[in-house]
């Protein structure tokens, strides 16, 4: 039920704001949580089951690092509680991982057509075919960005989405009727689902609307629609108290 994603500088390593940042969303409540940062060839995925300390305990001894990541405490809706049902999913060959919440409508259908062309899936989420999506349209030649629309434009339902996929520094997200916006900082670049997530941070804020995605890397934004059309979205100054 929470999403969150940090673009930071180059060697530094992001998971234990990405951590931090998803302790200040436990108030939405969970059963699980998770995280992923790209690597060159495939992302690197933590995810327990149960309360953040689990998959702060398993951080201390997996120890994975990244500029870039992603994190989700899930309050499932399809496939009960578990390891392999907690976010982020990823593709056959753990190039893109993506944190969601929400529900996709026609999921099974997407599904059932995934598998057809080879698809295997690990959990039963409704989540899984977006990375499975993504990764088709990566290997049939189109850009990171050109694939994450193309995947967006196959999904019917309510939900915010982030993604990251390995060899790639930047964070891609969209929202179509859950809750998403972009934390501004100086060198640093935030999404999550509410402010108070990177509020310790930043107070800079870009409140999406429906329909936005959102690029970020470390210095930069882009908010443009999903057919790739730009829209303006400005930037406020939040008075809120961390
Ligand atoms: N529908 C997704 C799931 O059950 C996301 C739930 C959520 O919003 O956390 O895994």
């Amino acid at each position: 039920c929470g999403i969150t994603a940090c673009a930071g500088p180059a060697r530094e390593n992001v998971v234990d704001t990405l951590l931090d940042d998803l302790r200040n969303l436990e108030y939405r409540g969970y059963d699980s949580s998770g995280i992923a940062t790209p690597g060159e060839d495939t992302v690197s995925v933590v995810k327990r089951e149960g309360e953040i300390e689990e998959l702060a305990k398993t951080l201390d001894v997996v120890k994975p690092s990244g500029s870039v990541g992603i994190g989700h405490t899930r309050w499932s809706t399809h496939g009960a509680p578990s390891d392999a049902n907690a976010h982020p999913h990823t593709d056959c060959d753990d190039r893109v991982a993506v944190v969601h919440n929400g529900i996709i409508e026609n999921y099974t259908a997407l599904r059932e057509e995934l598998t057809e062309r080879g698809h295997t899936f690990t959990s039963d989420t409704d989540t899984e075919v977006v990375p499975h999506l993504v990764s088709e349209h990566l290997a049939d030649g189109r850009s990171v960005e050109t694939a994450f629309r193309a995947a967006l434009d196959r999904l019917d339902g309510r939900f915010a989405v982030a993604m990251v996929v390995a060899g790639s520094d930047a964070i891609y997200a969209a929202r179509n009727g859950s809750p998403l916006v972009v934390g501004v900082d100086d060198g640093r670049r935030f999404v999550a689902s509410d402010v108070p997530s990177f509020l310790e941070h930043t107070a800079d804020v870009i409140f999406l609307e429906d329909g936005d995605v959102v690029r970020i890397t470390a210095d930069d934004h882009e908010v443009t629609a999903i057919d790739g059309s730009s829209v303006d979205r400005s930037v406020t100054a939040v008075d809120w108290q961390p």
